[in-house]
């Protein structure tokens, strides 16, 4: 009999994992506390995946030899904690599949823009010819592909919650950090720390063969680099020239000093805003890296098509612009979503506010919003923090009713941009239904 594998939560990276141990010669469970969603379920039924869900048989669970934990899943659940009291190992999907894959590894972390920059790196490496996958929380599971395709390459993007449970394999050949900042605090005791030293694992297991791209503007990231030594060879890249950066920007143009120089107008960029000039640095410089040609570079980062609810431009309507940023479920995301509007704003703000300090968008908002349409339950926190420098702010309890207040609101030549701060859980089910509910209604205008 094989070993027993045991798999906690059952969507994508659980799945994923389960077909991965079953080819691996695993006995596998899949034990799921709640509902597995439906369109699992072929996934199940074609790999004849043994599972349960609605609860956990902890006795099944005990005689696991291993433990594949979802990200979803928190340390602080009572299952963990009895598991972990056993002394189970317990590990991460990422994890997993890295223990049966020789392919090159590039990872992107950050708090923002991880699935932006994953998709453009992807979209380089793709056009340049690679046989490259996508994985992470785009696309399918890594451990999925790695069961079932036969790539050179993955572009994964991870998330703190898969870096907690790495061990030795999860190793790299190229890590990207985008940024850090304070997130998902409640599943890391409150400790910032905690969660700064998570995104860190990402270059745990690197060696002097292996490549760290970093941003250096975020003080966050220089902070812990300024005291630590790295294994990897290191790529620091932000705005303004610096001496140690390898890409920077200089009067409109980005340019990227790996090997050779290459150079290309951040007008021509398709991404708009600030942190896409970091996103576009990131994965240009990943690009170098494997000798990309410039070519192909300046043409990838030109006509990448953004994703959805990602600063997406939804339509013009009267001569106002409506964009769904509706992914922006924190301060620092709708910061850049902000500094990128080049027109008086309309701002469709609110939702579940998850301790949000309003403090670093007050200069902003004063400078480029002209009126505040709030939409969720309870929008007191936006009151109380920005009616001192926005005269108009209304309240509003759905898309239809958000969309409609900001056309009353808005003049021609102006923009209004649902990028709400907050998650969505109080009005939607998640940010796409949020976005798509948006979209419907401005297209209904
Ligand atoms: P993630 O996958 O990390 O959640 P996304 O690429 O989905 O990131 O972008 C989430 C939000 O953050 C969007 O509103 C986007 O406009 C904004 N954003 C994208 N890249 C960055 C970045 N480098 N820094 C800050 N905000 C960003």
């Amino acid at each position: 009999m094989g070993k027993k594998l045991v798999i906690l939560g059952g969507a994508e990276s659980g799945v994923g994992a389960a077909v991965l141990g079953l080819k691996k010669g695993y006995e596998v469970f899949v034990s799921d506390n709640g509902t597995i969603k439906d369109r699992y379920k072929p996934l199940y039924q074609r790999f004849n995946i043994e599972f349960e869900e609605g609860g956990h048989t902890e006795a099944k669970l005990f005689e696991a030899d291993l433990i594949v934990k979802s990200p979803g899943i928190p340390e602080k659940a009572g299952i963990i904690k009895k598991l972990r009291d056993k002394g189970k190992t317990i590990i991460s999907e990422i994890e997993f599949a890295s223990r049966y894959t020789n392919a090159k590894i590039i990872a992107i972390t950050g708090s923002n823009g991880k699935s932006t920059c994953t998709s453009l790196t992807y979209h380089i490496l793709k056009r340049a010819g690679f046989k490259v996958g996508l994985a992470g929380n785009i696309g399918q599971s890594f451990a999925l592909q790695v069961a079932l395709e036969k790539f050179d390459y993955y572009v994964v993007e991870v998330s703190s919650f898969q870096l907690d449970d790495i061990g030795s394999s999860f190793k790299p050949h190229i890590a990207i950090l985008l940024n850090i900042t304070p997130d998902h605090l409640d599943r890391y005791e409150y400790k910032f720390e905690n969660y700064v030293a998570s995104k860190f694992k990402i270059i745990q297991n690197q060696d002097k063969n292996d490549h760290f791209i970093y941003c250096a503007d975020d003080h966050v990231v220089s902070e812990v680099l300024r005291t630590n030594e790295i294994a990897a060879q290191t790529y620091a890249f932000g705005l303004e020239h610096q001496p140690e950066y390898v890409a920077y920007t200089e009067e409109d143009q980005l340019i990227i000093h790996h090997k050779t120089e290459f150079k290309m107008s951040i007008n021509e960029l398709a991404l708009v805003g600030k942190h896409n000039v970091y996103n576009s640095m990131a994965a240009g410089i990943a690009a170098r890296i494997y000798d990309i040609r410039k070519e192909v570079i300046r043409e990838s980062l030109s006509d990448f098509q953004s994703l959805d609810h990602r600063l997406e431009f939804v339509a013009k309507v009267g001569g106002v612009e409506y964009i769904n940023d509706s992914k922006a479920t924190n301060v620092n995301s709708t910061w850049y979503a902000l500094e990128s509007m080049t027109k008086p704003v309309i701002w469709i703000v609110g939702g579940v506010d998850k301790g949000n300090d309003y403090e670093i968008l007050k200069a902003i908002v004063q400078k480029k919003v002209k009126a505040i349409v709030c939409l969720g339950e309870n929008n007191l926190r936006i009151h109380e923090a920005f009616s001192r420098y926005v005269d108009i702010l209304v309240n509003t309890m759905s898309a239809e009713d958000a969309v409609q207040a900001a056309h009353n609101l808005a003049d021609k030549g102006d923009v209004v941009l649902l990028s709400p701060a907050c998650a969505s859980f109080d009005l939607f089910e998640n940010y796409e239904d949020r976005g798509n509910q948006f979209k419907a209604s401005v297209r209904a205008l």
